[in-house]
């Protein structure tokens, strides 16, 4: 009530950034005339000049209004398009290095051209992010006539880009490409084996287009560079076989005493967790089948290993469903993942921590062997290390606060260029998912009947082929836009404006693609091959019609078919509609079987809908149902903050370890001389090693000088006479032993250096220090992952998992540095004087391992344990034999006149005793058992 008081008396934060960014607006429009007035070649000037000053000492903010005026200019008079002033405004939160909110269709590809033009006024770079790679080869190419006109060069990234390529376009002013690619390359960086391989430079300034979906929906996603270790086929194959003989019990209380079923879904923090009974049950079973010893148990850390893969094929058997998560290609015999928001299939992206091979194994096809991670991040972290970061979006201000705390970004909303005419309805709530769709398919029948076209957004692939059939049977002709269709995804949207024209898409498919009303003309004629002038000019005439006739009828409808467990990814499907003041319109269709009311939805609303006794096809608009959604769409935003910022927690360890160990291997890199490093690695490895058998501060009857003789003989094949220089000097004390033994490495190590000459011994240092280093990080990252696995158990001992995370890692990270050292000062003693041709051999041999290495991007995200699970919704239920169902639909009048179906019965089918009368019928007719079978009996 205050804040609103004060909101209304001096204006929210975002008017006031607004106000203050008007006024330079005003500057820039007052350079306009002056601009208008210069030759071609006299703007082009102006990029020169703008460098000339900033070089010597001009602020890039100062040389903004000029600079934004001039490529405002350039834009007008290249692509025929002056940015609006509201774009303007983008621009220089753009440049701020801070979020703009802008509508869809309002703009955003010309807006960041602005920001772009001034940051690459220094020379240092800026990189423009996007979702895939499609759009940044788009985007890069609808502004590349804006930047060479100026005198500025433009490069596009992508994988498996010949390497000079992809210098080169990493040297150029503006860089395009995708968020993976840019990380991979930062990645990729950091295992070359000369600094002039190294793609990147120092990383400056970014634009990442679609910023929710970069940061928010794919930061539960870390990058991970892997390699494949040993094959492990058999065990998912055998573990797989042990699902059957698990029960899944339902009910948690129960099965935390113990007392019934082997393991039970957390279905809100999506993991499996497995009871008492359960884990003996797998037990003997693997000691029966010979994987586990006699006397070893499942909880012996070697073995914790185990249990993952017994959790991951659980996961594959009841969380993750064919044609929902995944669809199994056939023909290539494999899984392929479906990506949960865009409803897009993702060839050769692989779940990790074995899921992936569980599910192979779940469905019968070949089982791929498992990756070691070689190097990982998150984008989280990748992108804090540019100097300045800023994005743009349409939907970014219901995550404000995760942008703030994560990534210190501020939001500013831009306001559109002219008002937005779509009308958002509210939700209509039905009982079932059937009744749900018979409302959806007479609410399409009214709007095609106006001539409007119509998308429909669905969740999942099988719910828009669910609708798509049902069309079907009421005669609808409609398109279908998902994971199976992709080839065809551009075609159906730019025609998915005609009048009357039903599109089904699942969300965001298609995304970034303008939906034009009446149909995109141009498209159609770039699809035609041989048009005259005159046809041409027909086709676009006829455009103007039916562009007319869409808006008359209301413009394009969307209908969501059910809420996304984010409001950003159903604010994303309303805002395809009513673009740039065209007119529009909107509404969810819910039920209660959704799985969002499912979850979340209390008691109360359901008992809400039995007490006013609703038909099937009844539905309701109520603000306390409205509410419930939001809160449920509330608790699932949290629960996915908190999974990211667990990751983040997870990941700042591994971050800090990680440019420690970057900035080593820089070092091995760029130093030319690296004898002093290894001298003092002598020091350090050999008083490790010394104080094991000479204790500091000791007296002789304390050390044991055999041993130690023993010991450096065995690590350094090299023999000390140490009881030879003891009984010849009876004076030396424990650190004058220590002095000699550390001189005579060092000093045998330079005999054997000079032997080598300076240059090989040099690049043998080098190829050595490398080697280590990355060896050992690699085992170590693997370590961190199994640290990461097990520790939720700790809280079982009362312990905090993040804490114990840390201290653990620290010594983990301590030894590894250890293990380093040591093995390059073993190596380099044992190692025999190598000619020439060896040691180019040896490098030689290094660098083909690195290019064979089959790098693989991996899917994952991390759950509220900090345990790694897929990026999954909750378990979602198949309606089993969906498609028997045939159901006649009512006349499509407005109001809701209750409509019957007709079930197809599988009477072949047996009914268990005990069923309850409100689970579905076991016939798979899709309906309650005590509607269907149950009626019957
Ligand atoms: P967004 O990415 O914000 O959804 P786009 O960048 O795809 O929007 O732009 C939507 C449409 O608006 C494009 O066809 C674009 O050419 C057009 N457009 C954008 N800005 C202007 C402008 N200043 N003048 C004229 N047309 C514009």
């Amino acid at each position: 009530m205050l804040s609103t008081i004060i909101k209304k008396t001096i204006g929210t934060k975002n008017d006031r950034e607004l106000k203050r960014m008007r006024k330079i607006v005003d500057k820039i429009n007052g350079f306009e005339n002056a601009i208008m007035a210069l030759s071609d070649d006299e703007l082009r000037q102006k990029t020169t000049e703008f460098k000339e000053r900033h070089q010597k000492g001009e602020s890039l903010d100062s040389i903004l209004p000029e600079a934004f005026a001039v490529c405002r200019e350039a834009s007008r008079r290249v692509n025929g398009m002056r940015h609006y002033d509201v774009q303007l405004i983008g621009g220089i939160t753009l440049h701020e290095g801070k979020i703009a909110e802008m509508k869809t269709g309002e703009g955003k590809t010309l807006m960041g051209t602005l920001a772009m033009y001034i940051n690459a006024i220094s020379g240092k770079g800026v990189h423009v992010v996007t979702v895939n790679d499609y759009l940044a080869t788009r985007d890069a190419e609808l502004n590349r006539g804006l930047f060479e006109f100026l005198g500025l060069t433009v490069g596009v990234i992508y994988s498996q880009q010949p390497p000079q390529e992809k210098f080169d376009a990493y040297r150029a002013d503006i860089t395009y490409g995708t968020n993976n690619e840019y990380g991979f390359d930062y990645l990729r960086d950091n295992m070359v084996f000369s600094m002039d391989e190294k793609k990147q430079r120092p990383l400056n300034y970014c634009i990442i287009d679609e910023i929710d979906s970069i940061l928010i929906d794919e930061a539960r996603t870390p990058l991970i560079i892997s390699g494949q270790a040993e094959d492990s086929a058999h065990l998912y194959a055998l573990i797989n076989n042990i699902i059957p003989r698990l029960t899944q019990s339902k009910d948690e209380e129960l099965n935390k005493e113990n007392k019934e079923g082997d393991f039970w879904i957390d279905e809100k923090n999506r993991a499996i967790e497995i009871s008492e009974k359960g884990y003996e049950k797998i037990e003997r079973f693997l000691i029966e089948v010979g994987e586990l010893g006699e006397n070893e148990s499942l909880y012996s850390p070697a073995r914790l290993p185990l249990l993952a893969h017994v959790q991951a094929a659980i996961k594959a058997h009841y969380i993750f469903i064919k044609n929902v998560h995944y669809i199994v290609d056939e023909a290539g015999g494999e899984i392929v993942i479906v990506d949960e928001n865009t409803g897009r299939t993702m060839p050769g992206r692989r779940w990790s921590e074995g899921l992936h091979q569980a599910v192979e194994a779940k469905e019968g096809v070949e089982i791929q062997p498992e990756n070691q991670t070689m190097a990982t991040t998150t984008f989280q972290n990748y992108f804090r290390l540019y100097s300045k970061l800023s994005g743009m979006t349409g939907t970014a201000d219901t995550e404000a606060a995760e942008f703030k705390s994560t990534y210190n970004l501020d939001v500013v909303i831009i306001p559109t260029h002219r008002p937005i005419a779509r009308i958002d309805l509210n939700d209509q709530i039905f009982m079932t998912k059937l009744g749900k769709y018979q409302g959806i398919i007479r609410e399409i029948k009214q709007i095609t009947a106006k001539g409007a076209p119509v998308l429909v957004g669905t969740a999942t692939i099988e719910a828009s082929e669910e609708l798509s059939y049902l069309l079907e049977q009421a005669g609808i002709a409609h398109n279908v836009l998902n994971a199976k269709q992709h080839e065809r995804e551009a075609e159906i949207i730019a025609q998915a404006g005609r009048p009357s024209a039903v599109t089904i898409a699942t969300n965001m498919a298609g995304r970034g693609t303008d939906i034009i009303l009446g149909g995109n003309w141009q498209a159609e004629v770039a699809n035609l091959h041989d048009l005259t002038e005159e046809q041409k000019e027909q086709l676009q005439a006829d455009w103007q019609i039916k562009n007319e006739q869409v808006k008359q009828a209301g413009g394009l409808h969307i209908i969501g078919s059910e809420r996304h467990e984010s409001r950003r990814i159903d604010n994303q499907l309303r805002g395809r509609a009513g673009r740039q003041g065209d007119p529009g319109y909107s509404r969810f269709f819910l039920s209660l079987e959704d799985d969002l009311m499912r979850i979340f939805a209390g008691e109360r609303v359901v008992n809400m809908f039995r007490a006013m006794g609703l038909k099937e096809d009844e539905a309701i608009e109520h603000k306390m149902v409205s509410k419930s959604i939001e809160n449920a769409q509330g608790k699932v935003e949290a629960r996915d903050f908190d999974a990211r910022k667990q990751l983040l927690k997870y990941d700042d360890v591994a971050n800090d370890q990680r440019k420690v160990i970057y900035g080593q291997r820089d070092d091995l890199l760029l130093e030319a001389d690296l004898y002093e490093s290894i001298k003092g690695m002598h020091h350090e490895v050999y008083n490790i090693l010394i104080d094991q058998f000479v204790p500091r501060g000791s007296v002789d009857d304390q050390w044991n000088i055999d041993g130690l003789e023993d010991e450096i003989e065995e690590a350094f094949r090299f023999y000390m006479p140490i009881n030879d220089w003891l009984d010849a000097d009876r004076r030396l004390d424990e650190e004058g032993l220590r002095q000699k033994i550390i001189d005579t490495a060092i000093a045998h190590y330079d005999e054997k250096r000079s032997q080598m000459g300076e240059e090989n011994a040099s690049r043998l240092e080098r190829d050595f220090m490398l080697r280590n280093l990355d060896r050992h990080w690699k085992e170590h990252l693997t370590q961190m992952d199994q640290l990461r696995k097990g520790i939720h158990l700790r809280s079982y001992a009362q312990k905090n998992p993040e804490q114990e995370y840390k201290r653990e890692s620290f010594e983990l990270f301590q030894a590894m540095l250890g293990a380093i050292k040591s093995d390059v000062v073993q190596d380099l003693a044992r190692v025999h004087i190598p000619t020439p041709e060896e040691i180019a051999f040896l490098e030689e041999e290094r660098r083909r391992q690195a290019e064979q290495i089959r790098m693989t991007f991996e899917h994952a995200t991390m759950n509220l344990e900090g345990e790694i699970t897929p990026s999954t919704p909750a378990e979602r239920p198949v309606q089993q034999g969906f498609k028997r169902v045939a159901v006649s639909l009512g006349s499509g009048s407005v109001d809701f006149t209750p409509v019957k179906h007709q079930v197809e019965h599988n009477d072949d089918v047996e009914i268990p005793e005990n069923i309850n009368r409100n689970a579905p019928c076991p016939c798979g007719s899709g309906l309650k058992y005590k509607q269907c079978h149950g009626k019957l009996t």
